[in-house]
C-alpha cells in the first residue's frame, strides 16, 4: 500500500523504516531535510509538503511533537486537507491533547477524510523493533481496517479504546505514570546513596520485586552511568504534562502528583536541561541532594 508519512524524528523515522520493510510504499515529509534525505536513501519517496503527501496517498501517518504541529501539517496551509481525497484515512499517531484530536477530526469528517488517534508508547527502542504499544480512538471500523497491515507493522499492541481523543487521553495516563515512576525512583535511589548502601547493588536487589517496573528497567542503569542523551526529552514530558493537567481540569480529575512532577520537570528546563532525557529527573534530584547518584 501506498502511505503517507510526516514527521520522521526519533520515532517517525523508525517507525517509517518498518512500514517500508513491511513492503508498503512511502511517500514522506518532514520539515528538517536531513530527515528527508535519510528516508529516501532507503527506498521512500519524497513530497515537497503535506499537502503533495495527501495528493498521492490514501493513507496518511502523522508523527509530529504537539497539537499545533499537527494542526499545521493537517488544517493548515499546504496541509493534508487542502488536497487529500474524500476517504482517504489519516492515522494521527503524535501524542496530542484529546481535545485538539476531535477538534482536528471535525474538519477532517466535514472534508470527507476519516481520522482516528493512535499514540504510542515504548520510546526510540521499541519504535525500531516495531514493538510499540498502541491506543487507538475514533471510528472501531477504521482502525479495524488499519490494524494488521499498518499498525501492527509498527506496533506489539493496537488496543481500541474508544471514541476519537480516547487514544490520546489513554496516553497522557501512560505518561503521568511514567512520569511519577522516574520521579519516584529518582528520590527513591537519592536515599540509598545517601544513606550508604550502592545504588547498583539496590537495584539487583528489588528489580524482581513489587517495585520492579519497566520504567526502572530501562532508567535506573541509564542514571547510574550518567547518560542523559535522549530518548523522550523533558520538553516533549513537559508538553504531555501540561496536556494531562488541562485534561484532568477539565474531566475534574485532581492530579496533584503530576502538578509536583511537572514543576521538577520545569525547574529542569529552566536549568537548561529540556533536550535531555526524562530520566534527568535524577539531576533535579542531585541538585537538592548535593550527591551523584550514579558514578
Ligand atoms: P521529534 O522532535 O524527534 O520529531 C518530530 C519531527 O516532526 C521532527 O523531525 C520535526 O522536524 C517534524 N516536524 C515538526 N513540525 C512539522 C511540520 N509542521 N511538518 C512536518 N514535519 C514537522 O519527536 P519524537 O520524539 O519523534 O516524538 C513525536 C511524537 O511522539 C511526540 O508527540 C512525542 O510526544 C511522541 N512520543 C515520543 C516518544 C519518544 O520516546 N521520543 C515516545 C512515545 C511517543
Amino acid at each position: 500500500m501506498k502511505i503517507g508519512f510526516i514527521g520522521l524524528g526519533i520515532m517517525g523515522k523508525p517507525m517509517a523504516l518498518n512500514l517500508l520493510k513491511a513492503g508498503h510504499e512511502l511517500v514522506v515529509y518532514d520539515i528538517n531535510k536531513t530527515a528527508v534525505m535519510e528516508l529516501k536513501k532507503t527506498g521512500a519517496t519524497d513530497a515537497k509538503n503535506a499537502a503533495a503527501v495527501a495528493k498521492q496517498c490514501r493513507v496518511i501517518i502523522t508523527m509530529l511533537p504537539n497539537s499545533p504541529h499537527v494542526k499545521a501539517a493537517v488544517c493548515g496551509e499546504n496541509g493534508v486537507l487542502e488536497s487529500a481525497e474524500r476517504g482517504t484515512v489519516l492515522i494521527d499517531m503524535s501524542s496530542i491533547a484529546p481535545d485538539v484530536s476531535r477538534e482536528i477530526e471535525k474538519v477532517c469528517a466535514e472534508k470527507g477524510v476519516k481520522m482516528i488517534d493512535a499514540p504510542v508508547s515504548g520510546g526510540e527502542p521499541k519504535a525500531v523493533d516495531g514493538t510499540l504499544s498502541i491506543m487507538v480512538g475514533g471510528d472501531r471500523a477504521v482502525f479495524e481496517e488499519v490494524k494488521e497491515e499498518i499498525l501492527l507493522k509498527m506496533g506489539a499492541s493496537a488496543v481500541y479504546c474508544g471514541e476519537i481523543g480516547a487514544g490520546n487521553t489513554t496516553k497522557l495516563v501512560n505518561q503521568i505514570i511514567v512520569a511519577l515512576n522516574i520521579a519516584a525512583v529518582a528520590e527513591a535511589y537519592t536515599l540509598a546513596r545517601k544513606a550508604g548502601v550502592e545504588p547498583k547493588l539496590v537495584f539487583e536487589a528489588i528489580k524482581g520485586g513489587l517495585a520492579g517496573s519497566t520504567v526502572m528497567d530501562a532508567k535506573v542503569p541509564m542514571i547510574l552511568e550518567g547518560n542523559y542523551k535522549p530518548g523522550f526529552k523533558i520538553d516533549l514530558h513537559i508538553k504531555d504534562l501540561a496536556n494531562a493537567i488541562d485534561t484532568g481540569h477539565a474531566a475534574g480529575a485532581p492530579l496533584p502528583l503530576t502538578a509536583c512532577v511537572m514543576e521538577m520537570m520545569q525547574t529542569l528546563r529552566a536549568d537548561g536541561f529540556g533536550q535531555d532525557d526524562h530520566d534527568a529527573l535524577a539531576k533535579y534530584y542531585e541538585k537538592l541532594s548535593g550527591i551523584r547518584i550514579g558514578i
